[in-house]
C-alpha cells in the first residue's frame, strides 16, 4: 500500500479539505503516515492568506528535496490555495514539485498521481468550479470533541486585500439535507460540538434555506450539544439569525465579528461594505439580543494610505467595543488582489509594527478585563483534554474560552461546571462544582 503524508497550512477550511482528500485517497487504497520519509507521496496543503505562510511552504519544499534525491519516484504535491495562485512558480524544475491542484480539483488527485507515477510527467488542475462542493465526499474522521463542517466555499465579496475570491472561486452552498445527513454521523461518532465552516459562512444560501434555517436544522441531530461557526461578514446578521442564537441552547454565544479596520474611509478601500459607525452599530444591536455575547475580531493595521489618524479609529472601536480577543496583522500584499493592483503598499514597516504594537496592547487589556467579568461564575465547560501543567484538565466555555480546573478524570466529550476564581489574558481557570 503506497503511504501518502500530507501537511496542513492556513486555516480550519483547509484542515477539513485535509480530510477530504484523505478520503477520497483511501477509497483507492492509499495509506497514510505521520512521517515524511515513510511515504511515497507528500502532499502540502497551502495557504495564500498571508506571506509569512508562502515563505513556509517554500521553506518546507526546499527542506524536503532531500527525501526526492533518495528517492526519485516519490511524488511531491502542493495543494490549496498557493497552488491556485502560484502554479508557474511551483512548477518550475528547480522546486522538484510533481502535482499542483487547487481547491476544486481534489476529485482529480487519483488520476493525477496515476499519470505522475505512470509516466514521470507533472501535473496540474486548477479550474475552479461553480459547483463543486464535495457534497458527496463524507470526510472520514476518528471520533473526537469538535468537528469542523464546510457548508458553503468560496466568496463573492472581494475585499480588496483578499485573495481567496481567486484562490477559491465564487460562493456556492452545499444541500442542509447533505449537510445534516454529515451532522448525524459525527454524531453518531461520538462528536458533541460542530463547527459550520465558509469563507463568508452566514452568507450561506441554497434555494429557500438560509443560515440560520440551516443551523436550525443542525441543532436538531441529538447528541449535537454545541454548534459553533467561522468566519461570518457583518453585513450578514439579520435578526432572524441573532434571535436564534439567543434563544437556541446549543447554538454558542460566540461571534467572530471582523472588523479589519476602523476607519470608514479605509473600510471603504477595502470594500467591506460597511462604515464605523454602522460597524459600532452592528455589535452593539447583537449585544442587546444576544446577552453575555463573546466576541472576537481580525484586525489588519497599515493598509495603503491609511494615516495615523484613521489607525486611531481602529483602536477606537476597539474601545468601544472591547472584542473579548482579535487575530491582528499588519497589511501584506497579495499577489492578484484589487490592493495590489489599484494601491501602493505605502504605510512605512516602522509604522505598521507600531500600530500592530499598539493594537496588541489594547487587545491584552480588554482581553484580561473581560475575562475578569467572569470572575465568580460558573461555566458548563467541554472538557477537550489535559492542560499544560499535568495536573490539571481544560476544556472550553460557550463563549470559545479555554477554562482550566484541577484533574477530576473528566472523560474528553464529557462536561463539567466550573467556578472560576482566577483569571488571565487568554484563559478561565476555577475549580469544578
Ligand atoms: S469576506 Fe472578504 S476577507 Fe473574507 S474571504 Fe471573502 S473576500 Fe476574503
Amino acid at each position: 500500500m503506497k503511504k501518502v503524508f500530507i501537511e496542513t497550512y492556513g486555516c480550519q477550511m483547509n484542515e477539513y479539505d485535509t480530510e477530504i482528500v484523505k478520503t477520497i485517497l483511501q477509497k483507492q487504497g492509499y495509506g497514510f503516515t505521520d512521517v515524511p520519509d515513510d511515504a511515497q507521496v507528500i502532499f502540502l496543503n497551502t495557504c495564500s492568506v498571508r506571506e509569512n505562510a508562502h515563505k513556509k511552504v517554500h521553506n518546507r519544499l526546499a527542506a524536503l528535496k532531500h527525501l526526492k534525491r533518495k528517492n526519485n519516484d516519490l511524488v511531491m504535491g502542493v495543494l490549496g490555495c498557493m497552488a491556485q495562485n502560484l502554479r508557474k512558480e511551483l512548477l518550475d524544475e528547480k522546486v522538484g514539485v510533481d502535482i499542483v491542484a487547487g481547491p476544486d480539483a481534489y476529485k482529480k488527485l487519483p488520476e493525477m498521481l496515476a499519470k505522475v507515477e505512470g509516466t514521470g510527467e507533472k501535473d496540474f488542475y486548477l479550474t475552479l468550479s461553480e459547483f463543486e462542493t464535495y457534497s458527496d465526499v463524507f470526510p472520514t474522521r476518528e471520533g473526537g470533541v469538535n468537528a469542523w463542517l464546510a457548508v458553503m466555499r468560496g466568496c463573492d465579496n472581494f475585499c480588496t486585500f483578499c485573495v481567496v475570491p481567486y484562490t477559491r472561486g465564487r460562493e456556492r452552498s452545499r444541500d442542509p439535507l447533505n449537510i445534516v445527513e454529515e451532522v448525524k454521523k459525527l454524531a453518531d461518532k461520538g462528536f458533541k460540538q460542530i463547527t459550520l465552516l465558509g469563507q463568508n459562512v452566514n452568507s450561506y444560501q441554497y434555494e429557500k434555506y438560509d443560515f440560520a434555517d440551516l443551523i436550525e436544522m443542525s441543532a436538531k441531530v441529538d447528541g449535537i450539544e454545541r454548534i459553533r461557526f467561522t468566519s461570518p461578514h457583518p453585513k450578514d446578521f439579520p435578526e432572524k439569525l441573532l434571535y436564534l442564537m439567543a434563544e437556541n441552547e446549543k447554538v454558542c454565544k460566540q461571534i467572530h465579528l471582523p472588523l479589519q479596520a476602523g476607519n470608514s474611509r479605509v473600510l471603504d478601500m477595502m470594500n467591506r461594505t460597511y462604515t464605523k459607525e454602522e460597524f459600532l452599530k452592528l455589535a452593539g444591536h447583537i449585544r442587546t439580543i444576544v446577552l453575555d455575547i463573546a466576541l472576537s475580531t481580525d484586525i489588519i493595521v497599515g493598509f495603503p494610505t491609511e494615516t495615523e489618524e484613521e489607525f486611531q479609529d481602529t483602536l477606537d472601536v476597539m474601545k468601544q467595543v472591547k472584542f473579548d480577543s482579535a487575530f491582528t496583522f499588519k497589511y501584506s500584499e497579495r499577489k492578484q488582489t484589487i490592493a495590489s493592483r489599484k494601491f501602493l503598499d505605502d504605510v512605512p514597516e516602522e509604522e505598521k509594527a507600531s500600530r500592530i504594537t499598539r493594537t496588541i496592547e489594547l487587545q491584552r487589556k480588554h482581553s484580561l478585563e473581560q475575562n475578569q467579568k467572569h470572575l465568580g461564575e460558573t461555566f458548563r465547560v467541554l472538557v477537550e483534554g489535559k492542560s499544560k501543567k499535568h495536573d490539571q484538565q481544560m476544556g472550553r466555555n460557550d463563549g470559545n474560552k479555554v477554562v482550566v480546573f484541577p484533574n477530576i478524570g473528566a472523560e474528553v466529550g464529557s462536561f463539567v461546571d466550573v467556578k472560576i476564581n482566577t483569571v488571565s489574558t487568554n484563559t478561565l481557570i476555577g475549580n469544578t462544582e
